[in-house]
């Protein structure tokens, strides 16, 4: 960060928009100021004795104060721990014992989650955890939110200005003496994976995983110091810090905070008001922005590109955000938390039909194959199996769990990313689902993703999930759930089977039709299939 920092000084970095106070009540830095407010958290943490290697985890939404420790943690070699804001109690504690944790960085207490109050009850129960840091609470909230930032009350406890203060304890040149002692295969992250198939497993990253694949990121990108880059995404998980920050801070680019959670309005009232070139989303992120009322309404024509990832995306989504979002250069990002996370990524040159249909290829300096999940021998170019990678983004391993690591990534160094995918001549992936979310319907094998974007056709549609439930005749039945696009005609099982009849084969025609709402998801912004299955199975009885 640093070397960034010197090069790009009196540009912008970061801005952080104000919940409700416009463009003018923002935060803003430089990468000069940037690198200051870095070195002095360095400092901060330098003085409050953390050593290379211990764990410093932050609970918090997005913040500006997340992107600088971030870089401060990596510049003493601490190992930072991004801790999911949507855990409660249990799951903290879970983590901060899972790593030893010996310092947390604590988010103010809002109306929906308590952060200092459950931070204090982890100091009481987790013997590792030593520090609370509490952030201060936003600058300028959006209208109607209230916040209350941690007071410290005991010598364990003390505030992030607090922690800067202590800069002054250790001399200007401690943490660049530090930085020497450091080497790139020292871990720098742990990043627990989203949950969507089962407990997140605590993937350890060091700076030469995650430096080098956002840096990749952001050459394939075509970044540049006049990029600014909007991330509405999670810091907590590596979309947000890598494909994000890394990609951003080591171009030049300056990044944007929306704001603390997801608002599809903030999100585009963010991309006119500080000029985004760049927007990024899971496909369901993108699904609601498009579908707000006042769409047409907000100035986007400063975007040209932007990442999708972190699950599957309708062609027709894909679309309109090339269309009417004007992200003529939007790419497609596949990859998982244990990968650094970015594997395969489509071109800026890359034809549409490539860019709205695959994955794009595989990333500089990393390896792809398709490999039978049985045998792990490489399958025929096109046919279906388990997509493994390999190469400097795969992580260390899980922390602490070396039998989890040993059942993923295998003897050769693959990462078996438990990925159904195909490859085609021009090694173009395509993701065909996840191995647990394949349907097996009276032994026929089927990828609930083709149904889902037969079905996202239809005008009464806004959104749609396939799973698999048990059934005593056929082994599974297929189950579609849909969100109904606002004003539709509803839709049961017989409307749905009478639009598949004649164009899908009869077996994969869905059995039940369920309405719903929303769909259970991941603070990552994925659908939690697992969860509506069990929801699912308990209804159906
Ligand atoms: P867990 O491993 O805890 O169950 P998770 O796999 O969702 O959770 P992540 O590491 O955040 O945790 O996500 C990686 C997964 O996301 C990939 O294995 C893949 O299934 C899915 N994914 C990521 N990008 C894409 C994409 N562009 N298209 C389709 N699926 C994607
Ligand atoms: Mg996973």
């Amino acid at each position: 960060f640093a070397r960034a920092a010197a090069r790009f000084a009196e540009r912008d970095a970061l801005i952080e928009a104000a919940g409700s106070g416009g463009a003018g009540a923002a935060r803003r830095w430089t990468y000069a100021q940037l690198a200051h407010d870095v070195d002095a958290a360095a400092r901060g943490l330098l003085a409050a004795g953390v050593v290379p290697g211990e764990r410093v985890g932050i609970w918090s939404p997005n913040c500006a104060e997340w992107t600088i420790l971030q870089y401060a943690t990596a510049a003493i070699g601490a190992v930072l721990v991004n801790v999911n804001p949507a855990y409660r109690s249990h799951e903290l504690q879970f983590v901060v014992k899972q790593n030893g944790m010996r310092m947390l960085v604590v988010a103010p207490s809002d109306r929906t989650s308590d952060y200092v109050g459950m931070a204090r009850a982890a100091l009481a129960e987790c013997p590792d955890l030593r520090e609370l840091v509490f952030l201060p609470a936003p600058h300028a909230p959006a209208e109607g939110a209230s916040f209350e930032a941690g007071a410290p009350s005991s010598p364990e406890e003390t505030t992030w200005d607090g922690l800067i203060a202590r800069a002054g304890e250790v001399p200007a040149s401690a943490v660049a003496e530090r930085a020497a002692t450091l080497a790139p295969d020292d871990p720098v992250n742990i990043q627990y994976t989203s949950g969507t198939t089962g407990f997140p497993k605590g993937a350890t990253l060091t700076h030469r995983n995650i430096l080098n694949n956002g840096f990749s990121i952001g050459e394939l990108l075509g970044y540049t110091e006049e990029d600014r880059v909007v991330i509405p995404v999670p810091f907590y998980h590596c979309f947000g810090m890598v494909i994000g920050n890394l990609a951003a801070f080591s171009h030049g680019c300056a990044t944007i905070l929306p704001g603390r959670g997801f608002s599809p309005a903030a999100t585009l009232q963010a991309v006119e008001d500080f000029g985004g070139t760049s927007l990024y989303g899971v496909p369901t992120m993108f699904i609601a922005e498009l579908a707000l009322p006042d769409f047409a309404d907000y100035r986007l024509s400063t975007l040209r590109t932007g990442v999708m990832a972190g699950s599957l995306c309708p062609i027709e989504v894909m679309r309109r955000v090339i269309a009417d979002m004007h992200m003529r250069d939007v790419a497609i990002c596949y990859g998982m938390t244990e990968t650094s996370p970015v594997s395969t990524m489509t071109r800026a040159g890359d034809s549409l039909e490539q860019r709205t249909g695959t994955v794009g290829r595989t990333m500089p300096h990393l390896e792809s194959k398709i490999a039978d999940p049985a045998t792990g021998e490489t399958v025929e170019r096109g046919r279906i199996g388990e997509l493994c990678t390999r190469g400097y983004a795969v992580m260390a391993g899980y922390w602490d769990q070396p039998e989890k690591t040993a059942e993923a990534i295998d003897a050769e160094g693959w990462m078996h990313t438990g990925d159904l995918a195909r490859m085609d001549e021009d090694g173009y992936v395509v993701i065909e689902g996840r191995i647990k979310d394949m349907v097996i319907r009276g032994g026929e094998n089927i990828y609930p993703r083709e149904i889902e974007e037969f079905l996202y056709r239809h005008p009464s549609v806004q959104d749609v999930q396939v799973i698999g439930v048990p059934d005593a005749k056929y082994g599974e039945e297929l189950m579609a759930c849909i969100i109904l696009a606002p004003g539709a005609e509803p839709l049961d099982a017989a409307g749905v089977a009478e639009y598949c009849r004649g164009r899908l084969a009869h077996y994969k025609v869905p059995k039940y039709v369920d309405i719903r709402e929303s769909f259970p998801m991941t603070v990552s912004g994925k659908v939690r299939k697992v969860e509506m299955r069990q929801e699912a199975v308990e209804r159906l009885g």
